[in-house]
């Protein structure tokens, strides 16, 4: 089989979906390397340093070749296409992105496996895309809020005195949320968290920082939080906006899946915080945590300056795309046989991350948000 890695025509996006020691790797099963160019001038992986691989100039020339696409993010609609019955897709797809897209997959026929409906089990944690590049963004979150406070993190003795440590509240405490805690607290701030999901109590607490209580739960299906009623929503926000007040520092990251990202801080709260506070929304791509958050863009409301940068995980391109592609091989080296691709369906992991298969949309939660 013939395996076609393209590079995202995104010019923000530094990521490559396949790095040179797993591309030996995915070699050693056997398979045919097809790749992009151009990846070499996002992260500084340089083409000398891959296997034996053939070098095209487009996206359109991976796709006419590959059994198996390996991609980063959706391909082009104009090269989808294009794309011949029973190829297989493999990457993060956006599957509630575009119905339109979903549509174009299900007319040629493709078997795409969207790594953003991964389920969330022990067996798949090293397959799973969302964790790895959401601890990425956890951590740039959480320095991004550093670098704008105008203050120190950590408790500073010096010859006049000491300096009080910062006051973090993370708001969700997913992966990217934990990864936020654990980065803030490494640095010396102070640290409060929030979530809806009852064991994230635990989790917390087990970073150092300190749960913040708000007596609402709300746990959903497949591991993930379930939306707030609207009563629901005003109690969490009464009982948040204490926790919101006495903070120099915010970073949000709450997120349904498949939803537009839940608003938990409102402008009347970040009224109450501090001159000079500062919060970063790291749900700026999906609409915002915060009441106000412009996506890439730095705004100032009620004096608490609101960043919502995009693209985190783009900011590490090293580290992001070998992860990124480990956890790809780790998924597709499975279902590789003497070099030739063999699906298992009964495989729930397989089953439970395909999008489309056969000219039929097969995945339950995108079926429903698509009716
Ligand atoms: P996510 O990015 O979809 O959401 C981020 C966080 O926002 C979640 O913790 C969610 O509970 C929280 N949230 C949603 N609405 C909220 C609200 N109104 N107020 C406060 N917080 C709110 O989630 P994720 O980080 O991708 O993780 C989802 C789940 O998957 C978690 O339970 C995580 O522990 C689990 N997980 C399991 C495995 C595994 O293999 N066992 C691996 C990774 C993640």
């Amino acid at each position: 089989a013939v395996v076609g890695v393209m590079v995202s025509d995104d010019p923000a996006e530094r990521r490559v979906p396949l790095v040179p020691d797993v591309a030996r790797k995915l070699a050693g099963l056997g398979v045919q390397l097809v790749m992009q160019r151009g990846a070499a001038a996002r992260a500084p992986y340089p083409e000398d340093d891959y296997p034996d691989v053939t070098w095209v100039d487009s996206a359109a020339e991976v796709a006419a070749r590959a059994d198996l696409l390996w991609v980063l993010g959706p391909p082009p609609d104009e090269v989808l296409a294009t794309l011949r019955p029973g190829t297989v897709l493999v990457g993060l797809l956006q599957p509630y992105a575009s119905a339109e897209r979903i549509r174009t997959l299900q007319e040629r026929q493709v078997t795409a496996f969207a790594m953003e409906l991964l389920p969330r089990i022990s067996r798949a944690q090293s397959m799973d895309v969302l964790s790895s590049q959401g601890a990425a963004s956890g951590y740039q979150g959480a320095l991004i809020a550093a670098s704008l406070a105008p203050k120190f993190f950590p408790m500073l003795t010096y010859a006049a005195g000491t300096i009080r440590p910062a006051r973090a509240l993370v708001v969700g405490a997913g992966v990217a949320g934990l990864q936020a805690i654990a980065t803030a607290r490494r640095l010396g701030a102070i640290v409060e968290a929030y979530d809806v999901r009852p064991e994230t109590r635990e989790q917390i607490e087990s970073l150092g920082a300190k749960f913040v209580d708000t007596g609402i739960m709300a746990a959903g299906t497949g591991g993930y939080a379930r939306e707030l009623t609207e009563g629901e929503t005003a109690a969490q926000a009464a009982k948040l906006a204490r926790a919101v007040a006495g903070s120099d520092v915010i970073v949000t990251t709450a997120a349904i899946p498949g939803r537009r990202a839940p608003v938990i801080v409102t402008a009347a709260m970040l009224a109450g915080m501090k001159p000079g506070s500062v919060v970063v929304d790291l749900a700026a791509e999906t609409g915002g945590n915060v009441e106000g958050t412009v996506a890439d863009q730095e705004v100032v409301i009620g004096g608490v300056r609101v960043a919502g940068p995009t693209h985190l995980p783009s900011r590490m391109p090293v580290h992001t795309s070998e992860m990124y592609a480990k956890n790809l091989l780790n998924f597709v080296a499975p279902f590789v046989r003497d070099g030739e691709l063999s699906l298992d369906w009964q495989d729930e992991v397989l089953a439970g991350t395909a999008l489309t298969h056969a000219g039929a949309v097969v995945n339950d939660r995108v079926r429903q948000a698509l009716a």
